[in-house]
């Protein structure tokens, strides 16, 4: 080879730059009522009764012409990478006619079916119905297909919006106070009509207004987020959570919304409550990518790096609703699936029981980061940072805390992500929870406790610990991000 082309060919690798395209769909995924269906995110047993507005999947598919991207959300309390995310995007791969790299967030959705099975009829028995699941999987992957044969010459515009209406909206329920309130969006407008194709939009808070009564199915703020936005901008709305872990939500009567319609905060756990916070996010957002600070790319390149890993399954509980086929999720040991089952005596609560359980050490679950690069920087324009679940704020913009009372004072601080971000020069960073999987919290080593004295001597344990997998996560998780930042860098 002569050597100016091997000039030529170092250059077309390191900055594959093409005019950007894009293509959304959306498909109503509401479960039929002719069976029980299980409301997930509170107590055991919430039947619906009801639809007060669909179940979506939502999906955005980004190309510079080589690299295929789709962005996905579903309005769901979680999916699991094995077996879902793994299984739609085997069937993505057979259906499609090019290579696509799919990307699955659930926006933590309190209002919406049992996709992960620990809101069954009992403790002991699954919410999760295989049927339904089975259907769901065929139409993400169908619903991805559709926007990818939809792809057409686009302009990407990135945005941001951090006024402090939206830190309001947001409660913080335990310690440290660390939480971001900044909304990031990404819209691609056709370069062919002028018109939007799709919007996605990613901002921190757990879709669970409607509270634990609520018996009508629904996507709770999302819901008038989507219809807003497709309102006052056209195309698809997609709406990708941030970091939502210790705990980030809109429920409780410390937050009140006011509405112009009664002059009065709207009630308690209402849909009319839903319905502003929800308008509220696509106003700003829709503000966001007209105003002047927003980025507008016609060409550039998109980078995905993604990383499987093991992540330990230290949590004995989930390890016994696992044994009970509660959940249906694969576990492994030193890297090999393990499907051994043991008896073993277990402390909850104070009570010992003899309890069957698992034995596999791990599950596999998987981080992941996505570049944006415009035509004429080498540094990335903006980066999504994909997160397997819902992670501590702390632990993504810093301000991990050590407090009397924890279990491991003296434990490392993980390192923390926004740090990393940073060094690549990216002005838009999307800090995406619950992407391609649902472990539960990620908490900070330092903070962790479940044994008193409690947090900070408090009089109660911390909420939190009961739904991770365990203290282990933080950390294989962080140091997994880190190891992808550093890459793109290099
Ligand atoms: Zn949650």
């Amino acid at each position: 080879m002569r050597l100016e082309w091997i000039g030529v060919l170092v250059l077309l690798l390191v900055a594959p730059v093409a005019a950007f395209q894009a293509g959304a769909s959306k498909r109503d995924v509401t479960p039929p009522l002719d069976r029980p269906v299980f409301i997930a995110g509170f107590g055991n047993n919430r039947t619906a009764t009801g639809v007060h507005d669909p179940i979506w999947v939502r999906c955005l598919v980004v190309s510079d012409g080589k690299t295929n991207v789709a962005f996905v959300g579903v309005d769901l309390i979680g999916l699991f990478y094995e077996p879902d995310v793994v299984a739609i995007r085997q069937q993505v791969q057979k259906l499609a006619k090019k290579p696509i790299t799919v990307l699955i967030a659930s926006t933590h959705n309190h209002e919406g079916p049992d996709t992960l099975g620990l809101w069954g009829p009992t403790p002991f028995q699954t919410g999760r119905d295989e049927k339904y699941m089975a259907w769901l999987r065929e139409q993400i992957a169908q619903c991805v297909v559709e926007a990818l044969e939809r792809l057409e010459p686009a302009t990407l515009v990135l945005a941001k919006d951090n006024r402090k209406e939206l830190a309001d909206l947001q409660l913080d329920s335990r310690l440290p106070h660390v939480k971001d309130h900044t909304l990031c969006v990404l819209q691609a407008v056709s370069k062919r009509t002028g018109r939007t194709i799709g919007t996605l939009v990613n901002w921190a808070n757990h879709p669970e207004v409607l509270g634990s009564k609520n018996r009508l199915l629904s996507s709770d703020f999302c819901w008038a987020l989507y219809e807003r936005l497709e309102d006052l901008l056209g195309g698809v709305a997609v709406f990708w959570n941030g970091a939502i872990g210790g705990l980030i939500s809109p429920l409780g009567e410390e937050l009140k919304v006011h509405d112009p319609v009664t002059g009065q905060p709207a009630p308690e756990a209402s849909f009319r409550k839903a319905e502003i916070i929800g308008q509220f996010v696509a106003e700003v957002a829709a503000e966001a990518v007209k105003s002047k600070q927003a980025l507008r790319l016609d060409k550039g390149s998109l980078r995905v790096l993604l990383k499987p890993l093991f992540v330990p399954l230290q949590n004995p509980r989930f390890r016994v609703v696992a044994a009970a086929k509660v959940i249906n999720r694969p576990v492994y040991t030193k890297g090999k699936l393990d499907t051994r089952v043991g008896e073993t005596k277990l402390t909850l609560d104070g009570t010992t029981i003899s309890a069957k359980i698992v034995l596999g050490e791990d599950i596999r679950s998987e981080v992941g980061v996505v570049a944006i690069y415009s035509a004429e920087s080498k540094q990335p324009v903006a980066l999504f940072l994909l997160i397997p679940g819902e992670i501590y704020p702390e632990l993504v913009y810093g301000g991990i805390t050590r407090y009397p009372g924890a279990d491991f004072p003296d434990a490392p601080f993980e390192p923390v992500l926004m740090d990393y971000a940073k060094k690549t020069g990216a002005k838009f960073v999307f800090v995406v929870g619950l992407a391609n999987d649902e472990i539960g919290y990620i908490i900070p080593q330092c903070e962790w406790d479940e044994q008193p004295p409690w947090l900070n001597n408090a009089p109660e344990r911390p909420y939190g610990e009961v739904n991770s997998v365990g203290w282990k996560a933080a950390r294989v998780i962080n140091e997994g991000i880190v190891a992808l930042l550093k890459a793109l860098t290099r």
